[in-house]
């Protein structure tokens, strides 16, 4: 068959231990090469992947193509042009376990003439198929990247066009507003009827303010935040991290720890996900007047957007919690203007507090949240929780809808917002029409360019078709 599209192929499936790993082709050779690698089980259904048999699911053997030993015992999912998510014939072939037999598979079918796909290849494909828009197929990267629920749902509901219903009255009033300035600059002899550009740009930013205004909630929701619990030895980090693991049901994966020395755990405080980073190690060499220790601590503190300082309420501040104190200063800069992200918790309270929260703010430097806490005991934990989400969530609009949008779909945005809020500028101060068309057409393709659309042929068309030209 004629046709500049391949056929590729990749494991779908995340590797690690699994019951079942899935192997996923798509391309016009797809029926063709599952043919050569696999062989009909000895019962069922002959494997006969056409399009009368599309939609069904087919028993059979991978076969190694170098020695023809079996591979696995593998059931292929068919699904034959166009009704599958790349719109080409595709086939999934699910292999038992978590890669070993999956990664065979893959060098069988590679080997038979299929391409190894590129990340996001087959959404890419959907998308230049036209199956999905572009906020459709950045929705299927956040979902397949979210971490809450909540997340999930939402890039679910961009998956089935919500960013794009949700930004199409900005996409529409930008459109009418540029078909009418420039069917009046172009068109200077024909009757342009009047039209309402004013309105039109007022429409556009009211639809993107409120898709940005829940940026950063729906982020704190799909991204989740990094906590840095620091301390000197011995206060008590990983009794708080474990007294917050359990104060939260809906825990918990344990994530193997991407640095040397710091342990981290999923865990949801406040409903928003958190990764617990326990500096423990790393801070055990604060003491030592070590400079790759304090080196390492600034890079955990660099990566955390809260850091939790944890003290030994029950004792006096000695030489290591200054040592401590000073770093997380100089990481956050403490006294600029701005909320600070750092909440300094006094642990040990079972113990007795032997110092005033107002001598550890002095030390500090600034106004910074100050709890006492007892790990062991559990009290002050869901005032800590609290304010752990109060802080998190500086800066969020609560009232907003989250919006779950890619970096790229929020610089794409933000650009649109800033450059119409020009044009509205512009039209007050009564700017010339030309000037107001500017800066209207650079946010109509900053637009187009998140819902993959070019607003070029859609102005075209909204000239010829709304207001008569020529005739
Ligand atoms: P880390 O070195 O900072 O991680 O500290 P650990 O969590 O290992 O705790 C050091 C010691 O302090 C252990 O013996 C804990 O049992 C004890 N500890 C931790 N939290 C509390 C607390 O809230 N009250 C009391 N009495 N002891 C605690």
């Amino acid at each position: 068959m004629n046709t500049p599209f391949d056929t590729i192929a990749a494991i779908a499936t995340a590797g690690g231990p699994a019951a079942l790993s899935i192997v996923r082709m798509s391309g016009p050779e797809t029926a063709a090469i599952c043919h050569q690698v696999i062989a009909s089980g000895r019962s069922g259904p002959a494997l006969s992947l056409s399009p009368a048999e599309s939609h069904r699911l087919f028993y059979g053997r991978a076969v190694d193509p170098v020695n023809t030993t079996v591979i696995d015992e593998v059931m292929v999912a068919w699904m034959a042009a166009p009704r599958s998510y790349t719109t080409e014939d595709t086939a999934e072939i699910s292999c038992h376990g978590g890669g070993i037999a999956a990664n065979s598979v893959l060098r069988a079918v590679l080997a038979a003439g299929a391409r190894h796909a590129e990340p996001g290849e087959f959404t890419f494909r959907a998308f230049l198929h036209g199956r999905i828009d572009l906020t459709e197929a950045e929705a299927v990267l956040n979902l397949v990247s979210a971490q809450t629920s909540d997340g999930f749902r939402h890039a679910l509901e961009d998956l089935h066009g919500d960013l794009g219903r949700r930004i199409a009255p900005a996409k529409a009033a930008v459109i009418s507003a540029l078909a009418y300035l420039d069917a009046s600059a172009d068109f200077p002899d024909d009757e342009i009827p009047a039209s309402n550009v004013s309105a039109d740009i007022a429409t556009a930013i009211a639809a993107l303010e409120e898709v940005l205004a829940g940026a950063k909630s729906g982020r704190l929701m799909a991204e989740g935040a990094t906590i840095a619990l620091v301390g000197r030895p011995n206060v008590g980090k990983s009794s708080l991290l474990n007294a917050l693991l359990r104060s939260d049901r809906a825990i918990v994966t344990p994530v193997a720890g991407t640095t040397r020395d710091i342990v981290s755990e999923k865990a949801v405080i406040a409903d928003i996900p958190v990764l617990l980073m326990d500096t423990a190690g790393l801070t055990d060499s604060l003491d030592l007047v070590e400079q790759a220790g304090i080196e390492r601590s600034r890079t955990a503190l660099g990566r955390a957007s809260l850091v939790i300082v944890v003290l030994e309420g029950s004792a006096p501040l000695n030489a290591d919690d200054r040592t401590v104190l000073d770093v997380v200063r100089q990481r956050f800069d403490l006294g600029a203007a701005g909320p600070t992200p750092v909440i300094v918790v006094a642990n040990k309270l079972d113990l007795g507090l032997s110092f005033s929260s107002h001598s550890v703010l002095v030390a500090l430097g600034l106004d910074v949240p100050f709890i006492p806490i007892s790990a062991h005991t559990g009290e002050g934990l869901e005032e800590l929780e609290q304010v752990i989400g109060h802080v998190l969530r500086e800066g969020v609009d609560a009232s907003a809808r989250p919006s779950i949008l890619t970096a790229r779909q929020y610089a794409e945005l933000d650009r649109a917002l800033l450059h119409i809020r020009q044009a509205a500028q512009a039209l007050t101060d009564g700017y010339p029409t030309d000037l107001l068309a500017t800066d209207v057409r650079i946010a109509g393709r900053a637009i187009g360019n998140v819902t993959g659309e070019s607003i070029d042929d859609a102005v075209l068309a909204e000239i010829f078709g709304r207001f008569c030209i020529g005739k």
